[in-house]
C-alpha cells in the first residue's frame, strides 16, 4: 500500500549537485516534498572493464557528499542498484508519486531508457519532466537559417553567441530550497563492493572554477607541460559544477575558454542530429572505405606508451596513470594512431572511453573523427601531425616529456616504431586511394 501523501521524485544522472540544478529547482518548486534518487544501472556498469573504474568511485563519492548535505536537513537520497524500470515500479508502489523530474541526457542509451521510463510512468498517470541543464544550447536551439543543423564549427559558434543571453546563463537556485526535500530517517548507500567495484587510487581534480587559469587560458591552453587548462572535464561530465556558472565566468574572463564550451555543445548537437554517428559510423561515409591495418601489436604499443615517439608515449602514459590527457596531446596521439599506424579510429575511441575520467560520447567521438579526418569539421586527410614538430612547438623545454617519459633520451627508450616520413607517405597513399580512387 503506497504512502498516501504525494511526493515528487528527482532523478540524478549527469547532474550530481544540489546547487544551480535546473530540474531539481523545478521539482522543489511545488507543494509536494521531493525524494531524490540515483540508480546504479547494471546495463551501464557491466560494460566497464575494470573493477576499480575511477568514474564509478567518483559517482559514489559525489553521492556521499549529496547524502551528507541532505542529512543535515533531515532528508536523504534513495540509491538503488537495479534497472531503471524496476526502480520506478518499486518507487511507485511505495509512494504516491506526483511527478518525476530530471535533466536531459542526450546519449543514445539514455534517450531510449528515458522513453521507456516515461511510458511506464505515463501508464500510471505520472509525468516525466525533463529539462535542459547539461549544455547551454541543446537539440535544435542553434540551427542554420534554413533550419538545418550546422556541420561547421565557426558559423555555429557565431550563431551560438548571438543566441546567448543572461537568461541562458540563469542561476537555478535549487540550493535555496533545501527545506522542501522529503524528511526521512537515514537511508542506506550501497558500498562500491556490493555493486561489483572497488575504490580507485586516481586522485580527482578539484571542482573550483580556477579564475587564474581562465585569465591566462588563451596563452597557455596548448602547452601540456604547464597547468594551463581547467581540468574541469570530469566535473562537467558528471555535473558536479554548473556549466552555466562556468560560462558566466568565461564570458567575462576568457573568450577562448567560452569557445571550448561551445565545442562541447557543438558535438552534443552533432550526435543529436546525426544518428549514424551514434551508431559508430564515420560522419563522412567515404571514410568507411579506408582499409585500416589494425595491427594488434602496434595498437598495444600505442596503448602502453611504447611507440618510440616521446610526445605520443607521454600522452598515453599520462592517460593510463591519471585518467586525463591534455587536449593538444589527445590530438597528437589520436592522429598518430589513425594516420601513422593506420588503426581504425574506433579502436582509439574505445580505449579513451575506457580510460578518460571526462569521457563523454559526443566529445570523444567528435575528437576522434576530427583526428581521423572522417568528422564533420575535421582535420583534412593530408594534415598529418609531425610528433617532433608538435613537441618543438608545444613542449619546447621537454617539461611534459620529462615528466611522463623520463628515459626518452636514453638508450633504453625504444626507436620510433615507424619513421615519420614513411608513415606520412603511406597514410597519404592509403587515404587518397580509399577516398578518391587511383
Ligand atoms: P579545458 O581546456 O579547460 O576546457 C574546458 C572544458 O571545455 C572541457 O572540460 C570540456 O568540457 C570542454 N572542451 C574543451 N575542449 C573541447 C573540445 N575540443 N571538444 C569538446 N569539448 C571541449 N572532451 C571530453 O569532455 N570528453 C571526452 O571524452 C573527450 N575526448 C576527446 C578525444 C579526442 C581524440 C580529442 C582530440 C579531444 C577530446 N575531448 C574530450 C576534448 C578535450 O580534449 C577535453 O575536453 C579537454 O582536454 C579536457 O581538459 P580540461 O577540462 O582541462 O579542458
Amino acid at each position: 500500500m503506497a504512502n498516501v501523501a504525494p511526493i515528487r521524485l528527482f532523478w540524478f544522472r549527469r547532474d550530481l549537485r544540489l546547487h544551480d540544478n535546473t530540474a531539481l529547482y523545478q521539482a522543489l518548486s511545488g507543494e509536494a516534498p521531493v525524494l531524490p534518487l540515483f540508480i546504479f544501472d547494471p546495463h551501464i556498469l557491466q560494460k566497464l572493464p575494470a573493477a576499480n573504474d575511477a568514474r564509478v568511485s567518483f559517482i559514489h563519492q559525489c553521492l556521499q557528499t549529496i547524502k551528507d548535505h541532505l542529512q543535515q536537513h533531515q532528508s536523504d537520497i534513495r540509491i538503488l542498484h537495479t534497472n531503471p524500470l524496476d526502480a520506478f515500479r518499486q518507487l511507485i508502489s511505495e509512494f504516491t508519486v506526483e511527478g518525476v523530474y530530471c535533466n536531459d541526457d542526450y546519449e543514445a542509451y539514455a534517450q531510449e531508457r528515458d522513453q521507456a521510463v516515461a511510458s511506464l510512468l505515463s501508464d500510471h498517470g505520472i509525468a516525466l519532466h525533463r529539462f535542459k541543464d547539461h549544455v547551454l544550447f541543446e537539440k535544435s536551439e542553434v540551427m542554420k537559417d534554413d533550419g538545418k543543423p550546422y556541420t561547421v564549427f565557426t558559423p555555429y559558434s557565431r550563431k551560438w553567441k548571438s543566441h546567448l543571453t543572461d537568461d541562458t546563463l540563469m542561476h537555478h537556485a535549487s540550493e535555496s530550497r533545501m527545506d522542501r526535500f522529503l524528511k526521512t530517517a537515514p537511508l542506506p548507500i550501497p558500498t562500491l563492493e556490493s555493486i561489483g567495484f572497488s575504490k580507485t587510487d586516481i586522485p580527482f581534480p578539484p571542482s573550483d572554477i580556477p579564475e587564474k587559469i581562465l585569465e591566462a587560458y588563451a596563452q597557455k591552453r596548448d602547452l601540456p607541460g604547464i597547468n594551463g587548462t581547467s581540468k574541469l572535464g570530469l566535473h562537467l561530465r558528471f555535473g558536479t559544477i554548473s556549466v552555466r556558472a562556468l560560462a558566466r565566468q568565461a564570458r567575462t574572463l576568457s573568450e577562448s575558454f567560452l569557445n571550448e564550451l561551445i565545442w562541447r555543445d557543438f558535438y552534443q548537437m552533432i550526435t543529436w542530429h546525426f544518428p549514424d554517428v551514434r551508431r559508430g559510423k564515420a560522419f563522412k561515409p567515404a571514410y568507411e572505405a579506408i582499409p585500416w591495418l589494425n595491427d594488434e601489436a602496434a595498437f598495444d604499443r600505442w596503448c602502453t606508451g611504447q611507440t618510440g615517439y616521446p610526445i605520443v608515449d607521454a600522452g598515453m602514459r599520462e592517460l593510463n596513470a591519471t585518467g586525463f590527457m591534455h587536449n593538444r596531446v589527445r590530438m597528437i596521439t589520436a592522429s598518430f594512431l589513425c594516420k601513422h599506424l593506420l588503426i581504425d579510429w574506433r579502436w582509439g575511441e574505445a580505449y579513451f572511453a575506457e580510460k578518460l575520467l571526462d569521457y563523454d560520447f559526443a566529445s570523444n567521438n567528435g575528437g576522434w573523427q576530427w583526428a581521423s579526418g572522417s568528422g564533420c569539421d575535421a582535420a583534412p586527410y593530408f594534415r598529418i601531425f609531425n610528433p617532433d614538430l608538435q613537441t618543438k612547438k608545444f613542449d619546447p623545454a621537454f617539461t611534459y616529456l620529462r615528466k611522463w617519459v623520463p628515459e626518452f633520451e636514453s638508450l633504453t627508450y625504444p626507436k620510433p616504431m615507424i619513421e615519420h616520413t614513411v608513415a606520412r607517405n603511406r597514410c597519404l597513399a592509403v587515404y587518397k586511394k580509399a577516398l578518391y580512387g587511383d
